[in-house]
């Protein structure tokens, strides 16, 4: 069994400031009104245009985000490294759907994948297939209604700017990683995901497709895309969440009459979620794995798949992922024994990064088991640390 409440390994690279800071940030985001009061606060600032960096650099902006740039970025990701951690480097600039907006964010994706193939401290590079079109005709695409001429245009070059990346990470030998998003959007990035890995994947995954297992149809899936990838001959890179956008979906399908697509329950999801890593490394000859978790039931599920199937703590298709800022007793104890981790790490300049972190707020609230995790595990450390130094 993994210690995941080492926090002496968890905490090793934070300093007493960094414990100090994250705990007053998370007993700051746990509380509902806090986060609402943010959110307008942010909101007013942006329309008044004024400026909000010197408050939330040095606190929620440090907490979760690496840099504005990705060369800002590089000190964190060499001092990951020094923990057998590597990154990813995700580009979160949000909003602006101008085609001058567009053309900026993929010519971002584009260094952000040259930078990984010249970075062993990188181990995949990361994008969002939404910052390429609009909603309104990725959500006609994924309905499968018929799309106006202009935007057919419109979705042939999203679909021009999908390829080109994939294309520029094959070509660097960098695996990339298609995020998900909202269901209403999902079927239309999945079918071009998948045209992608039969095209790019033949030897390796260098496409990864992201399954959300709290949708109930995902098992299926799973199974149909092995299927196709046995007789197509190729790898799936699979890249498991449990998935971010639980409430708005369920709302979703009330508002518009179709079945809710998430699990009934909390434990139907967890275990949809250890069923898929269960089926992915029971057939891994087929399979690359990306587990991006929190959940520890979740982690220490695959670690033990690994040691069932005799495979390598450090076999490089298999890598366990968390986001930055979050869950730090799990990827650094991970690390230490030996597996594949990974940070997910969001750069942007403030400004553009704000959206980012407004979520990132609201699902430490929404998720409160894990926000009470993260402050127990900081204050146990923070009084491990007074103890050893009164026996100096
Ligand atoms: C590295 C990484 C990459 C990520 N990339 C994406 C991405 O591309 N797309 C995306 O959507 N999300 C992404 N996420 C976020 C992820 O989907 C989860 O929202 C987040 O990680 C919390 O889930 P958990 O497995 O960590 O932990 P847990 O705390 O065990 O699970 C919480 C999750 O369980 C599910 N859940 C909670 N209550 C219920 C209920 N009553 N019924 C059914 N299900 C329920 C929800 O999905 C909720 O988010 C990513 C997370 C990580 C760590």
């Amino acid at each position: 069994m993994i210690d995941f409440k080492n926090t002496q390994i968890a905490f090793e690279s934070k300093s007493n400031n960094d414990l100090r800071r994250a705990k007053f940030l998370f007993n700051s985001i746990k509380h509902t009104w806090i986060v609402n009061l943010g959110k307008v606060f942010v909101y007013v600032t942006s329309k008044l245009r004024f400026p909000v960096g010197w408050l939330l650099k040095p606190t929620i902006y440090k907490q979760f985000v690496g840099g504005e740039t990705l060369t800002k970025c590089t000190p964190l990701a060499q001092q990951l490294m020094k923990y057998n951690i590597r990154s990813i480097f995700d580009y979160s600039a949000e909003g602006g759907g101008s085609a001058d907006d567009i053309q900026d964010t993929l010519d971002e994706f584009i260094s952000s994948i040259k930078y990984a193939k010249d970075n062993d401290s990188v181990a995949y590079a990361v994008f969002k297939p939404t910052a390429f079109t609009t909603d309104e005709i990725l959500e006609k695409a994924s309905a499968k209604t018929k799309l106006t001429d202009e935007e057919q245009k419109q979705y042939d070059e999203y679909r021009q700017r999908f390829e080109k990346l994939c294309q520029c990470a094959y070509d660097c030998n960098v695996r990339i990683l298609v995020d998900a998003e909202d269901y209403c959007f999902q079927d239309a990035i999945d079918e071009f995901t998948d045209e992608m890995m039969r095209k790019f994947n033949k030897k390796r995954a260098i496409v990864f497709t992201t399954f959300q297992m709290y949708r109930h149809d995902r098992m299926p899936y799973l199974e149909r895309l092995y299927q196709d990838a046995c007789k197509n001959d190729y790898i799936i890179g699979m890249k498991f969440v449990r998935g971010a956008y639980m409430e708005k979906e369920r709302e979703r399908a009330k508002q518009f009459g179709y079945p809710d697509p998430i699990c009934p329950t909390k434990q139907a999801t967890d275990e949809n979620y250890n069923n898929g890593l269960r089926y992915v490394i029971e057939h891994i000859d087929k399979f690359e794995v990306f587990s991006g978790t929190h959940n520890e039931e979740s982690n220490q599920v695959l670690a033990d798949l690994i040691e069932k199937y005799s495979l390598a703590r450090n076999d490089n298709r298999i890598f366990f992922a968390q986001l930055y800022g979050m869950s730090d007793n799990i990827s650094y104890n991970l690390a230490h024994e030996g597996y594949n981790v990974t940070k997910y790490i969001p750069y942007a300049p403030v400004k553009k990064v704000l959206p980012y972190l407004i979520r990132r707020a609201e699902e430490n609230t929404a998720i409160a088991g894990q926000t009470a995790r993260e402050l127990e595990l900081i204050k146990t450390e923070i009084k491990r640390r007074k103890k050893e130094k009164k026996k100096l």
